[in-house]
This record gives structure tokens, C-alpha cells and sequence, in this order.
């Protein structure tokens, strides 16, 4: 069944391949060969080139030999920084990083079990559904690549994002949407010492709006933020313009709206009191993961993890991935947990056990997979 050997040298290979947000290219050429190795049939899409990076999204494909319906699995292929040069240490069953960077496990041990299970499945011709396999680019830089994944390509209707916290078993199937917001404040400059009654301190407008807002928690489900304000030009000009960025998010759509509106109602008002004139530009960074624990791409998770003797836990994040993304181009879809520890640091490890039991996880999945009518 899955090798351990196998999957630790494939894992081993692909962190030792450089893959910062952007830069991709090397590692797009490994997997390519390895996924036609497979038998699937790869394509690159056009997100490399409208990100300017040097991959795109690969998108990839296995018939099948059963009549189910396609099943999706996604990992990213970018990791963030230092990733460059990485030395894994192999060391009491876990592996680390010598220390210097970070591992990257984050995402390629998604990527590794992917491999893995489909390896698995063709030297013992396991009967299974189609599989679509997307590997994305730019990921840790705001799911750059799967928002510019060509969605029209996708054929499956449910799926997995390999890439959450926790343990195997853990299925993420909620998650908020997130709203970020840029708000430019304008003034009116004058002379600080000679005539400042004739100008608008923008900074002042924007203070007097921020205190106004209720941020932070706001309430179980929705959160928001002031993470940044930059303004003025020197210390003797009245300041005319004021630049605040923030966010919000909620796994309520409803909720989210209100406390974006709040924002936007509580900018002009304040600022307009102030003498001032504002715009608030939102753009909806990602939409919210809303699963029912019924439905058929979260039944299946459990019925793969008991199967293999693990507790299911459905749960919630208050993080995006690119199931985010997914769901919001209306393919159903979970983010599973894959026992990656400490991501994004140095101290970035994962235990080998877990490598082997993602790879054994997603195998279960596809047979589970295999015997679900749409
Ligand atoms: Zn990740």
C-alpha cells in the first residue's frame, strides 16, 4: 500500500526544490513530469502569466475506470519566505528544517500524499472515480492562483484542499469571508503656523472616524480591523490626506455586509462632520466556506477517516485557503488537516507518520469516493 520510504524521498526532493510565491517554475516541472508519469493528463493555466510569476496553476486529470462523479484534491505549490535552500533534517520521525528556513511542508506534504495515493492507485489498478488534481501558485500571497484558476476547466463538483492545521482527520468545512477595505480621507492643507483655520486635518477626520467604529471581535462569528493609517506630508502642513487600510470578516454573509457598511456609514459621517470628504474602496478578498455536515463532500472525509480508524472532527477557521476560493466558484469543498506543525517559522516540522497517513487518508477518500453517486 503506501510506502514510507517512497513518500519521505518524494517529500524530501520536493522541499529541497525552491518554490517562493512567484517562483514556482522548477517546481511546476517536477510535478508535471511526475503527474504524467502517473497517467493524468496536465495543463497549465494562463495564472502565471496574469500574475507575472513564473507558473501557472496545474490542473490535472485522471479518468476513471468506475462510473462515479470526479474528485477534486488542491495543494499549493508556493511556500513563503526564507524558503530558499532548504535542508531537511530527518531526525526521531519528524522532519525539520536545519534551522534557517522554513520547511515547507506547508504545502507540500498536501502535495506529497496527493502523489503518493495516486501512485498507489496505479500499481495496484485500484478501481476509483476520475481525479482532478490542482496545484496552485501564489498561494500564501493572498490565493493569487486560485483566483485566477480557469474555472472552466474544473470538472469535479466536490473536492479537498490539503492544507490545514491539525491533525488528519480535521475537516475545516467553515470558514469566514473577508472583506478588505482601503479608505482615503481628504483635507485640505494649509500653513500649520500661519493660516491653519483655513485647512481639514485629514489625519484628524480619519481619528475621529476610527473611534467611532467598533473593531476587534464583534461578535462569535465576525471580526474587524484598522490595520494600517498613513498619512501627511510634513510636520508644518495641515494634513490633507489620510490613507487607512483595514479588514473584516465573517462566516456570516449577512453580518459581514453589516459591518462593512458600518465602516463605510461611519467613514463619511465622521469625516463629512470634520470638514472632510472620504472614499471607501472594498474588494471582497475571498468568499466564506459554508458546508453541511450531511453533505456529500463531508460525509465522505468521515466516512475515509473512521474507516481508517481516526476521529473525524468537523471544524471552523477563521483563516482563508484556497478552498475559500473553490466554494465561492461553486465547487464544494473541505480543507483537511494534514499535521503540519509550526508553519510559516524555522521551527516548521512534520512527523513522518503523518506524511504516511495523509497519503493513506486521500487513498481512502477516493475509494470511499468511488462508491458515492452524485
Ligand atoms: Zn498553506
Amino acid at each position: 500500500m503506501v510506502n514510507e520510504n517512497r513518500i519521505l524521498e518524494s517529500f524530501l526532493n520536493m522541499v529541497q526544490i525552491d518554490s517562493v510565491s512567484g517562483q514556482e517554475g522548477n517546481l511546476r516541472n517536477y510535478l508535471s513530469s511526475r503527474l504524467e508519469n502517473l497517467g493524468l493528463t496536465v495543463y497549465e493555466d494562463g495564472a502565471g502569466v496574469a500574475l507575472q510569476g513564473e507558473a501557472g496553476n496545474i490542473i490535472a486529470w485522471l479518468e476513471g475506470n468506475i462510473s462515479a462523479p470526479p474528485v477534486l484534491f488542491c495543494a499549493h505549490m508556493d511556500t513563503v519566505v526564507p524558503g530558499v535552500g532548504v535542508r531537511p533534517v530527518v531526525e526521531d520521525g519528524l522532519v525539520r528544517s536545519s534551522g534557517d528556513t522554513i520547511l515547507g511542508g506547508d504545502d507540500k506534504a498536501g502535495i506529497a500524499g496527493i502523489l503518493e495515493a495516486l501512485q498507489v492507485v496505479k500499481e495496484q489498478g485500484l478501481d476509483h472515480p476520475p481525479v482532478e488534481v490542482v496545484f496552485t501558485v501564489s498561494e500564501e500571497v493572498g490565493l493569487m492562483g486560485s483566483k485566477h484558476l480557469e474555472f472552466d476547466r474544473i470538472r469535479s463538483k466536490w473536492g479537498y484542499v490539503l492544507d490545514a492545521d491539525g491533525q488528519i482527520g480535521n475537516i475545516v468545512i467553515e470558514g469566514p469571508a473577508q472583506n478588505e477595505f482601503e479608505i482615503r480621507v481628504q483635507g485640505k492643507a494649509a500653513h500649520a503656523g500661519i493660516n491653519p483655520e483655513e485647512g481639514v486635518n485629514a489625519i484628524v477626520c480619519a481619528a475621529h472616524a476610527i473611534d467611532s467604529l467598533t473593531v476587534g471581535r464583534i461578535d462569535e462569528e465576525t471580526t474587524c480591523n484598522i490595520g494600517t493609517v498613513q498619512g501627511g506630508r510634513a510636520r508644518n502642513i495641515v494634513a490633507d490626506e489620510c490613507l487607512v487600510h483595514g479588514e473584516a470578516r465573517s462566516h456570516s454573509p449577512a453580518k459581514l455586509e453589516r459591518v462593512t457598511d458600518h465602516i463605510i456609514n461611519t467613514f463619511e459621517e465622521k469625516v463629512t462632520a470634520k470638514g472632510g470628504r472620504c472614499h471607501v474602496q472594498v474588494t471582497l478578498l475571498y468568499g466564506e466556506i459554508k458546508l453541511d455536515k450531511d453533505e456529500p463532500v463531508v460525509q465522505m472525509a468521515v466516512q475515509a477517516a473512521e474507516g481508517l480508524g481516526k476521529e473525524a472532527v468537523l471544524t471552523r477557521t477563521g483563516g482563508g485557503s484556497d478552498a475559500n476560493i473553490f466554494n465561492q466558484r461553486g465547487v464544494r469543498c473541505a480543507n483537511l488537516g494534514i499535521g503540519m506543525k509550526k508553519v510559516h517559522t524555522v521551527e516548521e516540522y512534520i512527523a513522518i507518520k503523518d506524511l504516511v497517513d495523509n497519503a493513506r487518508y486521500i487513498l481512502k477518500i477516493i475509494e470511499v469516493a468511488g462508491q458515492t453517486r452524485a
